[in-house]
């Protein structure tokens, strides 16, 4: 089968389309033929090596992507050859014709879904879910701010709180991306580009503050968040990438709460929950992820600068044929 195979870490040129043999499942194990795969910017931190976690060498990236079973292992009873399903983690990468999963790292596609639109959900979709309602306690009649509402975890968390009956402020930088925050559901929209984004977010609460910030750029906004935030509000960080500094005082008068967050601490039974959560959602139609942009895996390297890039619409994905 064709894969992308990293053989060093580095710039986007090290991701090189391979042969490679195609994995045999075991027990409690399933191949999965990838008909759409989701590029997040983690892969492009662990591409580059900058990351905590370092793959050995060499390895094919990816967490998610969407298809259909083309073989199970010995004892799987949950799906069989010919079911739609998206992959929320694999065992040997998603960026290939085929991936390896373990039957839990595996998830129904509902009929009404796109392939393209399943290989949103592993990572951004469960991380927006996990965010929002796991770490943060969002609750019905509360409002959160999603900064950063216009990439793969922000669409989501808009259209995740929308559902669920938050009052949903969203940022994006371009006009592009508010429109889209907008069409997610979010009430109200800013610029997170604007110096007085605070003050406008602030007024729109009628001073109350914000009860949940939803952080994905937390080295850029971490500091001002806390200043907007109502009693007892929390941020949850998930983006960040660089120090800050904060006044913790701004949290102290609030008793506010920082709660980071990454999504291979989830514990299991948790993160099966996020997935049941997740395909009712899509059954039902309140979750619909947006693609902006489509590549060939042979182009894995435009696809992580793409996705590096700001000015974000939604979510990039490989497709076999643009
Ligand atoms: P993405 O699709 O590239 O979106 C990036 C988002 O960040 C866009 O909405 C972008 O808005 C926004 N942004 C840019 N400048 C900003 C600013 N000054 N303030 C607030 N937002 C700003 O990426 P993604 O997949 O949504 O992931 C977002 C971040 O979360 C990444 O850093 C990623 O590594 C991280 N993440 C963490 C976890 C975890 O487990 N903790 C899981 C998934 C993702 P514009 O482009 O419109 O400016």
């Amino acid at each position: 089968m064709e894969a992308i195979r990293v053989h060093q870490f580095g710039e986007p040129e090290v991701l090189r389309l391979e042969q490679v043999p195609t994995p045999q499942p075991g027990s409690g194990q399933a191949l999965v033929r990838m008909q759409a795969i989701g590029v997040n910017p983690v892969e492009t931190y662990i591409r580059a090596g900058i990351y905590s976690y370092k793959p050995a060498l060499p390895y094919t990236p990816g967490n998610d992507g969407a298809g259909v079973v083309e073989q199970i292992g010995d004892s799987v009873t949950e799906f069989k050859p010919g079911d739609r399903v998206y992959t929320a983690g694999s065992i040997s990468g998603t960026y290939a014709e085929f991936a390896l999963c373990k039957t839990e790292q595996v998830h129904r596609l509902p009929v009404n879904v796109s392939f393209a639109q399943g290989a949103a959900m592993g990572t951004p979709y469960a991380t927006a879910y996990r965010g929002l309602f796991q770490r943060a306690g969002a609750k019905p009649g509360e409002t959160v701010l999603v900064h950063g509402a216009s990439g793969g975890v922000g669409t989501a968390a808009v259209q995740l709180a929308r559902a669920r009956g938050l009052r949903v402020f969203g940022t994006a930088g371009s006009d592009e991306g508010r429109k889209l925050a907008r069409e997610q559901g979010a009430h109200e929209v800013f610029d997170h580009r604007a110096p007085d984004q605070f003050e406008q977010i602030m007024k729109a609460t009628g001073g109350r503050g914000v009860d949940v910030i939803v952080e994905l750029l937390a080295n850029v906004n971490l500091g001002k968040d806390l200043t907007i935030l109502a009693k007892g509000g929390r941020v949850v960080i998930i983006g960040s990438r660089g120090r800050v500094e904060i006044d913790p005082r701004d949290a102290m008068q609030r008793d506010a709460d920082l709660r980071g967050m990454v999504m291979p601490n989830t514990p299991p039974a948790e993160l099966a929950s996020i997935h049941a959560a997740l395909v009712a959602g899509l059954e039902n139609g309140t979750l619909r992820p947006v693609i902006g942009k489509e590549f060939r895996l042979a182009e894995a390297a435009q696809a992580h600068r793409a996705v590096m890039e700001p000015g974000a619409f939604g979510k990039i994905v490989f497709v076999p044929e643009k």
